[in-house]
């Protein structure tokens, strides 16, 4: 499917009603409907869509991965039934190939795809057969470790943005200017309360972003490990340290685009920040194995070697491979903007590459 020749923008027109109507919406409302809205009609991904992400550009990626998570299992004592859950799969490849590396290693689990899209899940279904679906977390068997893992899953997730204006702090909310174009403007509500005690004495214009949806995320798959063993990847770009300012952009057909001019039609997404999903993750008691650089990632779980014993095998695509290989892990492509976060459950043991 291409991305081009849009039909109208009916919810470009709904927002403007409802502003109109009842004044300014959230930036955390218009960023969670634009992105619903997004992946229930369009296939995003690839060449022809808007982004290609890192298991679209090489089944090294999927099947490192896999690696890592079966290596996980066998070490914490093979205990069955497991759970394969992935969140956000897109279009199905990195469970794909994930699962294939996982059999060669005598590691079968149950297949659990948890995905919003009936669009998305149609593709899924081509790539994982056996998949069984879920809207959420809640409805994953709840016996049996969790080996989980989410690639670009929590930067999808709307934020919330809070304001120091010269009346204190406010939500970042969503009005309209004297033409009808999608502004940024200060809420009217009071909510320097929402703000940590810490970071509460900012100038004016400083901008503090969260996102209660990757923190609820964190607590819920946290709180699976500790309950049924388990381990989980949550693979994103995003920083390390909490810092100050809006990350909030958008691509589309492989361009930066301004966020606030087509909602609906362009993929927005924020940072992750990776401090705090480890927070949260710790304080329900799952254990953090550490925050790594996607290249170092790669390269300790054996990506060199992988690449070669591809290229002796298909010799015609020997310069293809060492190019998705350096795109996966150069600084200057995603090696390093892109971070992995490791989980476990407390009693589960070290894995490769923290
Ligand atoms: N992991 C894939 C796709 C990343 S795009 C890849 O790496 O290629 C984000 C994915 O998260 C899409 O599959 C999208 O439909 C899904 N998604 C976004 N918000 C979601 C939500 N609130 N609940 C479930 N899935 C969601």
């Amino acid at each position: 499917m291409t991305t081009s020749g849009e039909p109208p923008a009916a919810l470009a027109d709904s927002f403007r009603r409802l502003i109109r109507a009842h004044g300014p919406i959230s930036l955390m409302q218009f960023m969670g409907e634009s992105n619903a809205h997004y992946y229930s009609r369009r296939e995003p991904f690839g060449e022809a869509g808007d982004f290609i992400t890192a298991p679209e550009i090489s089944q090294m990626f999927g099947e490192l991965i896999g690696l890592w998570l079966a290596d996980m299992w066998i070490r914490a004592g093979r205990t069955e039934p497991a759970h394969y859950v992935e969140l956000g799969p897109g279009r199905g490849t990195l469970a794909r190939d994930a699962t294939r590396a996982m059999k060669r290693y005598g590691f079968e689990p149950r297949r659990h795809l948890v995905e919003g899209s009936v669009a998305l899940r149609s593709e899924q279904l081509k790539q994982v057969p056996e998949a069984q679906f879920h809207d959420d977390l809640s409805s994953v068997p709840m016996e049996g470790p969790v080996l989980l893992v989410a690639n670009e899953f929590l930067d999808a997730l709307p934020v919330r943005q809070l304001v120091m204006t010269d009346h204190g702090w406010r939500e970042v909310m969503i009005g309209l200017d004297g033409e009808d174009r999608f502004i940024e403007v200060p809420g009217q509500v009071p909510m320097d309360s929402a703000v940590p005690e810490a970071r509460r004495d900012a100038p004016p214009g400083t901008v503090i972003e969260t996102c209660p949806g990757a923190a609820a995320t964190l607590f819920e798959v946290a709180g699976r490990l500790v309950k049924q063993g388990g381990a989980a990847l949550f693979i994103d770009y995003g920083y390390a340290t909490s810092r100050n300012g809006s990350s909030v952009q958008a691509v589309r057909a492989h361009r930066k685009v301004d966020w606030l001019a087509e909602p609906g039609v362009a993929d927005i997404s924020a940072h992750v920040d990776f401090a705090q999903c480890a927070a949260v993750a710790q304080s329900r008691g799952a254990r953090w194995l550490g925050t790594s650089e996607q290249g170092a990632f790669l390269k300790a779980l054996g990506i060199d070697a992988r690449a070669e014993t591809l290229a002796s095998t298909a010799p015609q695509h020997r310069e293809a491979l060492m190019a998705a290989r350096d795109r996966l892990t150069s600084p200057s492509e995603m090696g390093s903007l892109f971070k992995v976060l490791a989980l476990t459950a407390p009693d589960w043991p070290d894995g490769a590459g923290f």
